[in-house]
Parts: C-alpha cells; structure tokens; sequence
C-alpha cells in the first residue's frame, strides 16, 4: 500500500509504503492503512489539520456510497465498512474508490490518458483491474463500481476464481496465474532460469523477476506470460467492442516491467476478437505514471468531492 500526500496542484510531497499482508485479516490490515497515513504525513510535514480529504483507492467491488469493500477476493475482504473505519480514524474527509478507477482516472487527468474521449484501463495485477472514463467521467453503477473486467468469464469451465465462479479472465491472466503456470512449470523441471531467480514460492514470483527470466532467455517463463497476455487482449477486445474507447491503457507491476511484450500479445490477442473499425480506432498504450497513478487519481477524485483549499 502507497500514501501519498500532494499539495493543491498535485505535485507529491511525502510519500509512505507499507506491505499490504492481507493474509492477516481487515483489522490488521486497517491499523497498517492509519500508520501509512501517519508516515507520509509526517514525511510531507504536514499538519492533518491541512488536508483538505483522503481519496482512498481499494480492489473491488465495492459499495461506494456508504464506502464498503463489498467483496476483495485477493484481500480476503468481505463487507468491510472502510469509510466509517477512516471517518472514525482520520480527522479529514474521505472518498472510496476502485483502485483501479483511481489508476485510470490518474492517467486520464495527469499521464498516458490525457485528451482521450473514451479511456478504457485494464491493469493486470494480483487479479485484473478495468476502468472506463467517458466524457471526463468515471463510468459506476448506481451505488457500486464497475467494469470488472477480470471477471469477465473467458474459459467457461476453466479455473475457479477467488470471486467463486470459474475461468474469470484474472484465472487466467492475472500475476497471481501467471505466477502459479510457472511455479507448476518449475516442479516440473522447467523454467530453469526462474527458478534460479525466485524458487517456487509464488510470492517471490514478483513483475520484476519474470521479466528478468524472460530476458536472461527463458523461454518457458516467455510462453506462460505470451499466452497470458494474449488472453488479456480477448477481455480488451470484450470492453473495446462495447464502449469503442479511442484509447486503452495498459497498467499495473506487470505492464510496468514488460511494456513492449504487453503491447504486442495484447494487441494479437484484442485482433481476431474485435470488431475491425473499432480495431482501426482505438490505440493501445502502456501506463506512464507507474505507482503514482492510483495515488493521483485517488487525489483527484478527493478534491472534487471536497474541494482543493487546505483548511486552516
Ligand atoms: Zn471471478
């Protein structure tokens, strides 16, 4: 988890980084949310009694309205009331979001979006996040958020996804699939050079790892995140075929550590599977923010539900 604190013109002040450890259930994971708050204020030197309010940018869904992570299958959350745990914590006002709506909205405002009609964001990660900002507005439901891509189900059948139904799109593209076809790859006495790099434990089996196996020339590693991507691209070519975005942004570890291989498989994948005059249409780009995208985004929400001027 990122906090950051930025000033009225979004630049960056001080910053704070905490692992997530999910494993360890919501309460424990909401006293480590509070410290990484606490850290990037004091690293900013800011008094709390100057922010003006928090956008804070968590997996889905979620109930935004009353700010309930509904479900967060990879947090192992279930109906955790975030916003009244912050309103009761935090002495400023705060805003939940989708953290993948906060990237997109990042890179619509600040970064690889900025000037698009139709941005659609999909950010493979420990699942797969998507986002659609049309018209300068984030696309939601009437109380929740929306367009979960990676839920999209593209291999009826397939593998069961932490959601409970199977072969959603994350079951077979996310980090967490990619991390596990090579660990299984890895038993088996391939992947040579990633098992060199990172063992088995899929949690060492991280973005910048893979991409290091795939260029140290372990073709192995390559074919299980070629085929990943391409798989993507058929869930792009699902959102493009319905919202004809102009431009789609590709974010997140993975896209971060491999940009060129993402922009390839993705389109080959999007190719077969989407309407061609949308094909013609649309351009597909990397991310250019990184980690700060869903921080900015985040920000930029905050401030317009709460307004820019710091209180005094
Ligand atoms: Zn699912």
């Amino acid at each position: 988890m990122l906090a950051t604190v930025f000033d009225d013109e979004f630049h960056p002040l001080g910053a704070s980084r905490q692992k997530t450890k999910g494993l360890y259930g919501a309460k424990a994971v909401l006293g480590r949310i509070q410290n990484t708050i606490e850290a990037a204020l004091e690293d900013a030197r800011v008094s709390p009694s100057k922010i003006a309010g928090l956008g804070f940018g968590c997996p889905g869904p979620l109930d935004l309205n009353r700010g309930i992570v509904l479900s967060s299958p990879n947090l192992g959350w279930h109906n955790v009331m975030l916003k009244r745990w912050l309103d009761k914590h935090l002495p400023f006002p705060s805003l939940v979001v989708n953290d993948v709506d906060a990237g997109t909205y990042g890179e619509y405002r600040f970064g690889a979006g900025r000037g698009a009609r139709c941005l659609v964001g999909v950010f493979p990660g420990t699942g797969i996040g998507g986002a659609c900002i049309y018209d300068g507005q984030l696309i939601r439901g009437t109380s929740m958020s929306a367009f979960e891509i990676g839920h999209l189900q593209v291999q009826p059948g397939g593998r069961l996804c932490g959601c409970g139904k199977s072969g959603c799109l994350e079951t077979a593209a996310s980090r967490l699939a990619i991390a596990s076809d090579i660990a299984v790859a890895i038993y088996r006495g391939e992947a040579v050079i990633m098992r060199e790099l990172a063992g088995t434990d899929l949690t060492s089996i991280k973005s910048a790892a893979i991409a290091e196996a795939i260029k140290k020339g372990d073709a192995t590693v390559s074919a299980i995140v070629r085929n990943a991507a391409r798989l993507l691209g058929v869930g792009v070519a699902a959102a493009v075929n319905l919202m004809a975005p102009d431009r789609v942004v590709l974010g997140g570890g993975l896209v971060e550590a491999m940009p060129k291989l993402y922009l390839e498989e993705v389109k080959r994948g999007m190719a077969p599977a989407t309407l061609p005059t949308f094909m013609q249409d649309v351009h597909l780009v990397t991310a250019a923010l990184g980690d700060n995208a869903s921080a900015l985004g985040a920000a930029a929400l905050a401030s317009e539900s709460f307004g820019k001027r710091s209180r005094n």
